[in-house]
């Protein structure tokens, strides 16, 4: 038996207070175990999702890790009194994850993102690790219509690891659906990772990352998303509430 995890929950939403080295610690217990594991990356947009769709909501209630992916979340945990230690983020974890596997011998899976991206990162991962080995490659799609043919796929291939790159919530409720079917210890949703690590999408500079600027760059680089990148506001706002309402609930409780 291992500790629970420590969590903090903001807007509702669990977020593991997880390091890097203890999510890589954790995973490597789950593959030797074997049993399948869904990984959630949890950044604001997700915890404003969940608000709203409780089928995402259930997703991330339900996933055996919820690691803290966005900057937001870590601003958001100080200001409610109990802080993560350190942000962990997909795109940051998949070459950590890969050398691991190749240290190891277990073997990744790659699985969406646009046709050829994910065979791009999958050499990318492997010019990296050169023993590291791939169980497969396919960008297929969320579609309902695919679903089949994919996880019969998967299965096949037996990996250790699923990534799964359609982007956020497609991608996680596909897990989700998936998960005692496919039997692989351990898939998670990685939006746009295969694009940075095949260089489709540059990342934002390290300087802009580690000043927690990383959404202003994706803003920059790609601004149709700004209707996706409102739900920023709209959680600053609401953890402010929720932030208020504690302090408030506090003072009451003194006097
Ligand atoms: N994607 C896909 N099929 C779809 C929708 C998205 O393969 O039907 C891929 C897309 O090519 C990209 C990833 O999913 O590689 C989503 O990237 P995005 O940056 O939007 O994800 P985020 O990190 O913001 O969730």
């Amino acid at each position: 038996m291992t500790a629970p995890l420590s969590a903090v929950h903001i807007l509702g939403v669990r977020v593991d207070d997880v390091t890097g080295q203890e999510t890589l610690a954790i995973m490597e217990r789950w593959v030797i175990e074997g049993h399948p594991h869904q990984v959630v990356t949890v950044n604001p947009e997700f915890v404003i999702r969940a608000q709203r769709d409780a089928a995402f909501n259930v997703v991330l209630k339900k996933a055996a890790l919820a690691l803290p992916d966005g900057v937001g979340l870590l601003w958001a945990s100080r200001l409610l009194g109990k802080p993560l230690r350190e942000r962990v983020a997909g795109s940051d974890m998949l070459p950590l994850i890969a050398a691991l596997c190749a240290r190891r011998g277990y073997r990744p899976y790659l699985l969406g993102a646009a046709p050829g991206v994910a065979e791009r990162a999958a050499a990318v991962l492997q010019r990296d690790n050169p023993s590291l080995e791939i169980a497969g490659t396919y960008a297929g799609s969320p579609d309902p219509s695919e679903e089949e043919a994919i996880v019969e796929r998967v299965v096949k291939a037996a990996p250790d690891f699923l990534f799964v790159a359609y982007g956020a919530p497609q991608q996680d409720l596909w897990i989700f659906r998936n998960l005692q079917r496919l039997q692989v210890p351990v898939c998670m949703g990685v939006g746009g990772a295969f694009d940075f690590i095949a260089g489709v999408t540059p990342r934002a500079p390290l300087w802009m990352r580690e000043r927690g600027l990383e959404w202003l760059y994706r803003l920059w680089r790609q601004p149709w998303r700004w209707r996706r990148m409102l739900a920023l506001p709209r959680f600053v706002y609401l953890v402010l509430r929720q932030g208020a309402r504690r302090r408030f609930a506090r003072s009451t409780e003194r006097n």
